[in-house]
């Protein structure tokens, strides 16, 4: 069994997630979006509370807001980072446009070191996060779907009464729309929505209600 532990962090309200196995204690960091050193001491906090033990760092795609703490997560727990090779581009640029918005300046990322595709398992002891390529919001956005335990980490693809921004380089609406019907919208109706922002939601609840899905 896993918990989902949400963090918020940055100038943009950024949800990191942690996603850990409950008994090894093993936990994979998706989209560190912590920032400012104090941010940085609240990631360590948290891990150090619960006596977690970093095996995985994971972009769920590459805007700045989600790569802000690639480059201290990565040398603190010596982990390697898994994106969509075609997030690649974005991450290195991230450090130039957080110039451009006027944000303060980001250590830069480093580098991949593998790529993760669509229909990849992620394992995490005894759990298996599949990989689903939802393209739309960024050109190589990827969610993390545990069926046995009803959730998904989503990025920045679907949120609570939302969808992802498309005006960014490489967003495309009608892709995003092709993405959420055809990738999630089959998942089960009590399947809970980590977002990239916001609080969580469920399929169901966006299947009903979503004004950019009717
Ligand atoms: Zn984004
Ligand atoms: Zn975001």
């Amino acid at each position: 069994m896993t918990t989902v532990l949400s963090l918020t962090f940055n100038p943009v309200s950024e949800n990191t997630y942690l996603v850990y196995d409950e008994d090894s204690r093993e936990t994979i960091i998706f989209d560190p979006g912590c920032l400012s050193p104090a941010e940085e001491q609240a990631l360590v906090a948290a891990i150090e509370e619960l006596k977690l033990k970093p095996i995985k760092l994971i972009n769920t795609h590459c805007h700045f807001d989600h790569v802000f703490g690639n480059a201290f997560v990565k040398k603190k727990y010596e982990l390697e980072l898994g994106i969509h090779e075609l997030e690649a581009p974005l991450l290195e640029s991230a450090p130039v446009v957080v110039n451009m918005y006027g944000m303060p300046p980001m250590t830069p990322s480093p580098p991949a070191d593998y790529f993760i595709h669509e229909g990849d398992t992620v394992t995490l002891a005894d759990t298996s996060l599949e990989v689903l390529f939802c393209p739309g919001h960024s050109p190589g956005s990827i969610c993390f779907y545990n069926k046995a335990e009803g959730y998904i980490i989503a990025g920045d693809v679907l949120f609570d009464g939302s969808i992802g921004r498309t005006d960014l380089p490489g967003g495309d609406h009608q892709t995003l729309i092709g993405s959420i019907l055809t990738k999630l919208m089959p998942l089960p109706d009590e399947t809970k929505v980590y977002p990239g922002h916001g609080g969580p939601t469920t399929i169901g609840k966006e299947r009903n209600s979503n004004p950019f899905l009717t």
